[in-house]
């Protein structure tokens, strides 16, 4: 009673959307949610054994001055990533600045003049575009430095298409790229099952061919990660999933301890590598989002299927449908229309608890090509685990949902979204 009171008294939503959401929350407890929470439960004991196999203790949470020499924090943070990833070693650092800053340093240490990076997954993430050199001609780019570049689409059913990988491949093929997430596209994020499968393949063939997977927004949504099914470098940042909400800044990358070497060098120089560099007081904040982080991913999947579901009941294409396994924390809604994409966006701006009252546009961002908006009233800049919502504006006008620390908070986003999309005649009928 309480709930209903603050919902239709204080944020005016109508009644008639609380019902109508509330059939579909019903359905997707009874059949969905508890799947959820079995991926939710085994990836919080991994993380917390991956701590104790550290021997986590509180005084790492102290931090060092200078060069950073024998850091312990730092130290065992990077101990604990590649305990959970099940890696050799990994580079996890406050000052990789976003995820694209942890692609372009893994990609510009492991690629020489010459080499020919591939990604197997179609079109990479808008800002990879420009860092490969492919769009907007940015100096330090990865053509500059005369690396070529090659796509393959996946097939018409949405997977790697390794016939025509291996066929492409080449002499100078050194680097596959897979892209888990959908990025801004309009495909289903490629499961740990496909890039299993996808990698024995390849390998196979190519045994010494790197493959670094750009795991944005994939981690902890499934019990195995890409590095646990053969990647040789899996990429990311923390300010989505692997933070928890909680870590301040940062990206990592796990794998093979040669690559590591040679990436952890190009961060700081040949010899130094990943012996120094102060870690900001970020030890605590990193790793207590790390802990945090198998839950709250879990509800920003509860989160996802919830708009997932009620937008494809209102008559909107969806990519992941509600049926299909799900290996990132998108869901697209295609609008087909600017003016409710927008609309869309104002309304998860307006059910944040921080900047609630400003309004998103679309903007020029850097690295980007099309205009972005982002809806976001974050704790954390920019941070996608928490709710979040943002589309380049072009057709055919897909808004990206994701994040949500808890489930009551996109709950909430879709509640308003409704609201405010109601108000087009079109779609208020829909409702009766
Ligand atoms: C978010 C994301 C990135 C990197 O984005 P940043 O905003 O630079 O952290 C790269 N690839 C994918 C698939 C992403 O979702």
């Amino acid at each position: 009673m309480f709930t209903k009171e603050i919902l239709c008294k204080q944020y005016e939503i109508k009644p008639e959307i609380l019902t109508y959401v509330s059939d579909i929350e019903d359905n997707l407890k009874k059949n969905h949610f508890n799947k959820i929470d079995k991926v939710r439960q085994y990836n919080q004991f991994k993380v917390i054994k991956a701590m104790q196999d550290a021997k986590l203790n509180y005084t790492n949470f102290y931090w060092n001055t200078g060069y950073g020499y024998n850091d312990p924090g730092r130290e065992k943070v990077e101990e604990i990533y590649s305990n959970i990833f099940n890696t050799e070693d990994a580079l996890v650092r406050p000052i990789i600045a976003s995820g694209t800053h942890a692609l372009y340093l893994t990609l510009s240490a492991l690629l020489k003049p010459g080499d020919e990076v591939m990604s197997i997954t179609g079109r990479p993430y808008d800002t990879l575009l420009t860092v490969l050199g492919l769009e907007n001609n940015e100096p330090s780019n990865l053509k500059e430095y005369g690396v070529s570049y090659k796509e393959i689409d996946l097939d018409s059913n949405g997977n790697i298409n390794v016939d025509k990988i291996n066929n492409e491949i080449g002499n100078n093929t050194k680097l596959l790229m897979i892209q888990r997430s959908t990025g801004y596209s309009f495909r289903p994020a490629i499961t740990i099952e496909k890039i299993e499968s996808a990698i024995k393949l390849i390998k196979s063939k190519y045994p010494n061919i790197i493959i670094m997977v750009d795991n944005c927004y994939g981690e902890f949504i499934e019990e195995l990660e890409p590095t646990d099914v053969g990647a040789d470098v899996c990429v990311g940042s923390l300010i989505k999933n692997p933070g928890g909400g909680i870590a301040l800044t940062g990206g990592y990358i796990v794998g093979r301890s040669k690559y590591i070497k040679s990436i952890s060098n190009r961060l700081t120089a040949p010899g130094i590598g990943k012996e120094v560099g102060l870690t900001f007081d970020s030890v605590r904040s990193t790793l207590q989002g790390l802990f945090f982080a198998p839950h709250v991913v879990s509800e920003a999947l509860k989160g996802a299927l919830l708009f997932g579901a009620v937008y494809k009941s209102l008559g909107f294409e969806i990519t992941p449908d509600i049926k299909d396994k799900r290996s990132d924390i998108i869901q697209s809604i295609k609008f087909e229309n600017k003016e409710y994409l927008i609309k869309f966006c104002e309304a998860i701006q307006s059910a944040s608890p921080v900047d609630y009252y400003m309004k998103p546009e679309p903007w020029d961002m850097p690295g980007y090509t099309n205009e972005v908006i982002m809806a976001a009233g974050a704790f954390i800049q920019g941070s996608s685990i928490e709710l979040s919502a943002d589309a380049p504006i072009r057709e055919p006008y897909i808004g990206y949902v994701q994040g949500g620390l808890f489930y009551d908070h996109a709950k909430l986003g879709l509640l308003i979204s409704l609201e405010n999309l109601t108000q087009f005649s079109q779609l208020g009928a829909l409702l009766k």
